[in-house]
């Protein structure tokens, strides 16, 4: 089964672009990259898209459809009704490159700023033991196939450019709770969370969790823990009367 569909695609520049029109077959069962690769054999060969895996794991494929981020590659065509008007736009947070494909390489940037793993110095390779629930906690974190859509719906950097400067994002700032809740990780991580990495210009809105296409609970259970730990450290009176007397 298969009917004709108008799709809006935005198509441009860094300098200038706009929606273009187009009438375009879709078969019962298809995706959005599916339409997308069809426009570009028969209708726009020049038509920028980047994906790879075409199977929700590369995380390459996001863009933004009727203004939400998803992945292209895991929007099926019947979740909109013949009615709806379908428009695919570039992700807004990340400068375009060219129509669909934006430079996400803000994002490699702030997990460049992030500290790696830091075992005790002594630990040797072999001797890494972790229980159960901290191995299943690491584990959600490690599902991220780095796709940026938390990075991209986030109203920090969104709707504004000048906080990018001084914030990570809910994919970084999830990284910095991974590690900061490791039992095997040494370094101390909370004054850079909130300092560093601006956790505290996250107003847990759930947006990231709520576009998360592998369902992580990124509010939940990585940017809640971690401001509980900076609240913690720096508004418990007992712990500040502690700090501030080891400090004499
Ligand atoms: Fe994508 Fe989820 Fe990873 Fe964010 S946390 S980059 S939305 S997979």
């Amino acid at each position: 089964m298969s009917d004709t569909r108008l799709v809006r695609v935005w198509r441009g520049d860094a300098d200038d672009g706009q929606l273009v029109d187009f009438q375009v077959e879709v078969h019962e069962g298809e995706v959005m990259l599916d339409v997308l690769h069809r426009l570009q054999a028969t209708q726009a060969p020049d038509l920028a898209v980047r994906w790879n895996c075409k199977a929700g794991k590369c995380g390459s494929c996001s863009a933004e459809i009727n203004g939400r981020p998803r992945l292209l590659c895991m929007t099926r065509m019947s979740v909109f009704s013949e009615y709806d008007e379908v428009v695919v736009t570039p992700l807004r947070t990340f400068p375009v490159i060219r129509d669909l494909v934006t430079d996400v390489s803000f994002n490699y940037a702030k997990a460049r700023e992030i500290p790696s793993f830091t075992p005790p110095a002594d630990l040797a390779p072999g001797e890494y033991r972790m229980a159960q629930v901290d191995v299943e906690r690491s584990q959600e974190f490690r599902k991220c196939i780095e796709c940026f859509l938390c990075q991209d719906v986030c109203h920090v950097v969104r709707d504004h450019e000048e906080h990018k400067e001084s914030f990570a994002g809910p994919r970084f700032l999830m990284r910095v709770a991974e590690l900061e809740m490791h039992p095997l990780d040494v370094a101390d991580r909370v004054d850079a969370a909130q300092d560093e990495h601006g956790l505290g210009r996250c107003n847990i809105t759930k947006c990231c969790t709520d576009v998360c296409p592998e369902g992580i609970k990124i509010t939940d259970n990585a940017l809640i823990p971690m401001k509980e730990r900076v609240a913690d450290r720096r508004y418990d009176p007992l712990v500040w009367l502690g700090r501030t007397i080891s400090r004499r």
